[in-house]
C-alpha cells in the first residue's frame, strides 16, 4: 500500500525515542539524529508539524501509581512535553532548520501559546512548529494531541514514528509468527485493541479522516524513505 500524498504531516515522536539507549530523560546525540530526519522531510517540501511525548521523563499514569493526585501528575506529564520541545526545537535550530514552539499550557517567557492562524503563518514560512502540551487537558496523552493538532492544521497524514515498523497482529517481541498489517482500518485498531495510539487519537483521526502511518524512526532516514513510499509502514484509514 503506498503512502498517500502528502503536502502538510503531523509528526508524533513518543518521548521515549528522546532516549536512546538511556533508561531516563534525552540524549543530546539522538536528538540530533532525529532533527536531521525532519530537517530531510522538511527538505523535500513538506510542511512540518511536530508533537513529542514525555515519557522519557514523567508519566501522570506512574506518578498516579505511586500515590500521586492523577491530574497534577499528568500537568507534570506536560511540562515534560515542553522540555522536549524545547530541546528538539535547540537541535532543528543548530542545523539551521527554523521553528516555533507553541504549548498549550500558556508560559510566555518560553514559548508561543497554541494559536492556529499563527502556526499556519509558521508553516507557510517554512518553519516546523512543535506542539507541545498535548491538549493542556490532564487525562489526555500527546497521542490525543497529535491526532487534535493533525485535525485543526489540516495535516494529510499522522505520521507516528516509534521503535516498531508498524502495527502487528501480536506482540513482534513475544510472537516471531507476528504478522505485520500493510494496513488496517480504525475499527480493526479500536475493536482489537490493537497497541498505536490512545482510543480517543485514533477515534479522532478516524472521524476526519486523517491516515496514520506507524513506522520505525530507529533506523536512519527512515522518515524520508516513507514520505516517498519506499518504507516499511503500516497505513491506519477508513474502509477502501
Ligand atoms: N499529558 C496530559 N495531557 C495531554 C498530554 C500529555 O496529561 O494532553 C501528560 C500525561 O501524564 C502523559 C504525559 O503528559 O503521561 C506524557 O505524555 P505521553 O505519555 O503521551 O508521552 P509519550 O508516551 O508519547 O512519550
Amino acid at each position: 500500500m503506498p503512502m498517500p500524498p502528502v503536502k502538510r504531516v503531523l509528526l508524533k515522536l513518543s518521548g521515549e525515542v528522546l532516549m536512546g539507549d538511556q533508561s531516563f530523560g534525552l540524549d543530546p546525540k539522538v536528538v540530533g539524529e532525529l532533527a536531521r530526519e525532519v530537517k530531510a522531510a522538511k527538505d523535500s517540501g513538506l510542511q512540518i508539524c511536530l508533537v513529542i511525548g514525555g515519557g522519557n521523563i514523567f508519566r501522570g499514569m506512574a506518578g498516579a501509581a505511586a500515590g500521586m493526585d492523577r491530574a497534577q501528575a499528568d500537568y507534570m506529564g506536560m511540562l515534560a512535553t515542553v522540555m522536549n520541545a524545547l530541546a528538539m526545537q535547540n537541535a532543528l535550530e543548530q542545523i539551521g532548520v527554523h521553528t516555533r514552539v507553541q504549548s498549550a499550557i500558556q508560559m510566555d517567557q518560553v514559548c508561543e501559546p497554541v494559536i492556529r492562524r499563527r502556526a499556519e503563518r509558521h508553516l507557510e514560512k517554512g518553519r516546523v512548529v512543535i506542539f507541545a502540551a498535548g491538549v493542556g487537558s490532564p487525562y489526555f496523552t500527546t497521542d490525543s494531541g497529535a491526532a487534535l493538532r493533525a485535525a485543526e492544521m489540516k495535516c494529510d497524514a499522522l505520521l507516528k514514528g516509534t521503535s516498531v515498523d508498524g502495527i502487528y497482529d501480536s506482540d513482534p517481541k513475544k510472537n516471531p509468527k507476528a504478522k505485520r498489517f500493510e494496513t488496517v482500518t480504525y475499527d480493526r485498531v479500536l475493536a482489537d485493541n490493537l497497541k498505536v495510539m490512545d482510543a480517543s487519537a485514533v477515534a479522532l483521526c478516524r472521524d476526519n479522516a486523517i491516515p496514520i502511518v506507524v513506522f520505525s524512526i530507529r533506523e536512519n532516514g527512515n522518515l524520508a524513505r516513507v514520505l516517498a513510499g519506499k518504507g516499511v509502514q503500516t497505513i491506519v484509514q477508513g474502509e477502501a
